[in-house]
């Protein structure tokens, strides 16, 4: 029997590898990861751990010695350059082959680098791995000013962690606002107050035209010709999904590796989960790929339970969140497709939250500093709620009134 081989040891591939064996799954599991560490969480990498807040070893998503109990056997460094599909095995890059019965592709993906002239100086990163933050980290106990180009979720904390480390930060979007692609315009809005708030210089609607530099990044110029100098400079523009090998084994990829409500692709024996895989949702009667923990864990979950031909659709409600400075965002939904936002608390106060309706039914909740509503809201969401709008507003009526 040659069982179960995962192909990327991040959050989704231990997700599965646990679950097969929590599921009593008895053949061998395989997890390949090309990473040098144990399989760790991602999001201390942008907050806790890069401001020096969170040690080394609480990274780990288990402890060594958990492999071992599980039977669970951990190639660490190996990166998997093929797909033998007719042959059911896997080529490694010092050429070997490992057969399966079952592959779970979990490959996540890189950090995007923006083809900029200079972005390939000393001084310039991106952030995906802990290669990657260890880099950034070391840097910044000596840097003064910090560039980040893109602010989004990883940018902003980046900055908030920056900030906390006594570095200047300015930080570049070419979008009108900060988080313009998830959040809602009040709520990136609000947030690139709050940076500015910190000190942090947040330029909307600028534009990177060149990393500046010798034999080292210097800056940046932006495209009105304007430059900003800096000691390093952090891309932080999204990420660059790992799909080759799928797309080389002629499986179908457009956005992501595509699979099914139970994290299957065409190929009966093949499954994919996490960042890199794109899944059909009847939940939103469209295809998905959300860049979450949440995502990493259960769909992984399920392309493990499909394996042990558990019946069960993947199809949550998607939720996120992103911590920055003492405050704690947390998003229920999606708000694509809203056509009414409710406010509950004051962004003044710093703790509020942004309710999304459509058609009368919530459909996603943005909440700062807002446990209550938050955990309200995600199963108000599931149930396809339709609150009143204005007992929604009244902070005196209770968010557990909306779920009797
Ligand atoms: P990954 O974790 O990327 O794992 C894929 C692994 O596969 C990698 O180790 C990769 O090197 C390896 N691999 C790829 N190809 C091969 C190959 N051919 N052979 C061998 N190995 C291979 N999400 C949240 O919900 N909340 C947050 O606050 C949050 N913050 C984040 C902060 C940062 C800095 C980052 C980078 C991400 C954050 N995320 C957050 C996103 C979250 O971490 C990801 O959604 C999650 O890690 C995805 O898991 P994955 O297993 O799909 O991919």
């Amino acid at each position: 029997q040659a069982g179960v081989v995962i192909v990327g040891a991040g959050q989704a591939g231990l997700s599965a590898a646990a679950e097969l064996r929590k599921r009593k799954y008895e053949g061998p599991v395989t997890l390949i990861g090309d990473e040098p560490a144990l399989p760790y969480q991602r999001p201390p990498l942008s907050k806790a751990y890069l401001s020096g807040e969170m040690a080394l070893e609480r990274l780990w998503l288990k402890p060594e010695a958990w492999f071992a109990k599980a039977d669970v056997s951990l190639r660490k460094n190996t990166r998997i350059k093929a797909i033998d599909r007719s042959a059911s095995a896997v080529l490694t890059d010092d050429g070997s082959r490992i057969a399966y019965d079952h592959l779970i592709l979990a490959t996540g993906g890189q950090a995007r680098r923006l083809p900029l002239p200079g972005a390939d100086l000393p001084g310039v990163y991106v952030l995906r791995n802990l290669a990657e933050a260890d880099q950034l980290s070391e840097h910044m106990s000596r840097l003064k000013h910090l560039v980040i180009v893109g602010a989004g979720y990883i940018g902003l904390e980046v900055a908030a962690s920056a900030r906390k480390r006594g570095i200047d930060v300015t930080v570049i979007e070419a979008a009108e606002r900060p988080m313009a692609r998830t959040a809602s315009p009040l709520l990136g809005g609000w947030f690139g107050a709050i940076h500015r708030g910190y000190g942090v210089d947040v330029r909307v609607s600028s534009c990177v035209d060149s990393i500046t530099g010798g034999d080292f990044a210097t800056g940046v110029r932006l495209t009105d010709g304007k430059t900003i100098e800096a000691d390093a400079v952090l891309i932080a523009a999204g990420l660059e999904l790992e799909t080759s090998l799928a797309e080389a084994a002629g499986l179908t990829v457009d956005d992501g590796i595509c699979v099914d409500g139970q994290a299957r692709t065409g190929d009966p024996n093949i499954y994919a989960a996490g960042d890199a895989a794109r899944f059909y949702s009847k939940r939103y009667d469209r295809h998905l790929r959300l860049e979450s923990v949440q995502n990493a864990i259960e769909q992984g979950k399920a392309a493990a339970q499909s394996i042990l031909g558990i019946e069960a659709e993947y199809d949550p409600v998607p939720w996120f969140w992103s911590d920055q400075y003492e405050l704690k965002l947390q998003i229920a939904g999606l708000i694509e497709g809203a056509d009414t936002m409710i406010r509950r608390g004051d962004p003044e106060e710093g703790c509020f939250s942004l309710f999304h309706l459509r058609e009368g039914r919530l459909v996603a909740c943005e909440a700062v500093n807002c446990g209550p509503e938050y955990m309200a809201a995600q199963r108000m969401i599931a149930a396809g709620a339709t609150p009143d709008p204005e007992r929604l507003r009244d902070l005196s009526v209770a968010m557990r009134d909306f779920l009797s």
